[in-house]
Parts: structure tokens; sequence; C-alpha cells
């Protein structure tokens, strides 16, 4: 075979693998970026869901401003007492009894995420 036709084929080859090198790359690129989009959106989703489920009763309202101190109902001290426009101060197993356990309704905040 003729040396300069045996260099047009390679440099075919060359310019074919180059150019399959390249797609198989950007292909990667894609899927990785694809994964991280889909990682990250579920992370903020799962992070949302946690915020609603501190901030919001199951019933969909919110919850009463909240501090450290003591119960008014059952006279102990919690991380975490609910202060009621009343004045009164319950923690969450009281406060969650007192309203009757948000009326038992099914947690609709939760599925709405
Ligand atoms: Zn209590």
């Amino acid at each position: 075979m003729d040396p300069s036709t045996m260099f047009g084929l390679n440099m075919y080859f060359l310019i074919g693998l180059l150019l399959a090198v390249a797609i198989v790359l950007a292909l990667i690129i894609a899927i990785c970026t694809a994964l991280k989009i889909w990682l990250w959106r579920n992370k903020r989703l799962r992070a949302e869901r946690e915020v609603r489920q501190v901030r919001y009763r199951p019933d969909g309202q919110l919850y009463p401003p909240a501090s450290r101190g003591l119960c008014d109902r059952c006279s102990q001290a919690y991380d975490k007492v609910y202060h009621l426009p009343s004045g009164k101060r319950l923690c969450p197993d009281c406060y969650a009894s007192a309203e009757g356990a948000y009326d038992a309704g099914p947690p609709k905040a939760a599925q709405t995420l």
C-alpha cells in the first residue's frame, strides 16, 4: 500500500477515535451532573420536610414559639417548651394532649411535599 494512503487512513482512524473519546467523556460528565442534581434535589426536599415537621403541626398549623423551660402542666424542665398565646408553657407531650393530638387528622403537611 502507498505510504500516503496509509497516512490518510491512520488520520481518519485517529480522528474517529478522538471523536468517540470526546463523546464518551461528554456522556460521563452529563450522567455525573444529572446524578448530582438528582441527589441535591432529594437532599433539599428531605431538609425542607424536616424543617416543616419542626415548624408545622401534623394538621398543617404553625407551632407556637418555643424555648427551653418548665412545663406548666407536668412541672418538668424540657429543651423545648411551647409558649401559648394564653401565657401557658407546655412541653411537646402536654401540648399534643392539650390540642387533642391535633384533632387526630391525617398528617397533611407531610404529604403535601
Ligand atoms: Zn408537660
